[in-house]
């Protein structure tokens, strides 16, 4: 079976755009063993040959942001990491470490998987020291990327697929 990399992360963070940039297609697929479920969709995708499967979680969340609460961005962390070999872990940089950040970081830390930080939302590289407050989170080392213009995409995916 292809690897399963999670991208997890609070509301807003730029998940789903990372996911789309990354994907092969902006399609999800349709797993008929598990199905595709309201909170998780699966994108196909592949980096110097090496296919992987993409979750992108929280789909419904993006659309009402301002309504979300920790413990239902806890349960759809916890979800996709369970199912993952690899956790892409997303936060925004032009904000900074959150609460909500503190809660999805206690969930990935507790799955024991290797986990990849991302700092989205560096749209300037000069701006990379934005990235660092993110240490306190505990899970590693944090990239910046910007989603948007897909700066540090490239060296995301050749950290994602050295995990396989
Ligand atoms: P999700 O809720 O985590 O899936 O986040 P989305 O992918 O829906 O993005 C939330 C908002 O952040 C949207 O308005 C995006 O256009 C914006 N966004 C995503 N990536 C970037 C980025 O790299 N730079 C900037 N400036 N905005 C971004
Ligand atoms: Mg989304």
């Amino acid at each position: 079976p292809k690897p399963i990399v999670a991208v997890v992360g609070r509301p807003n963070v730029g998940k789903s755009t990372l996911v789309n940039r990354i994907a092969v297609s902006r399609d999800a697929i349709v797993h008929e063993s598990r199905g595709v479920t309201r909170d998780r969709s699966y994108h196909e995708a592949d980096w110097n040959g090496r296919d992987f499967v993409l979750i992108d979680t929280g789909g419904i969340e993006s659309v009402k942001s301002k309504d979300v609460f920790a413990p239902r961005i806890r349960e759809q962390a916890l979800a996709a990491c369970e199912e993952a070999d690899v956790i892409v872990f997303v936060v925004d940089g032009s904000v900074g470490v959150t609460d909500e950040d503190e809660e999805v970081a206690r969930v990935v830390r507790r799955s024991n998987k290797p986990v990849i930080l991302v700092v989205n939302k560096v749209d300037n590289p000069s701006s990379e020291d934005e990235a660092w407050p993110f240490y306190s989170l505990g899970v590693g080392e944090p990239h910046a990327i910007s989603a948007n213009h897909g700066y540090g995409t490239g060296d995301l995916l050749d950290e994602v697929v050295a995990n396989f």
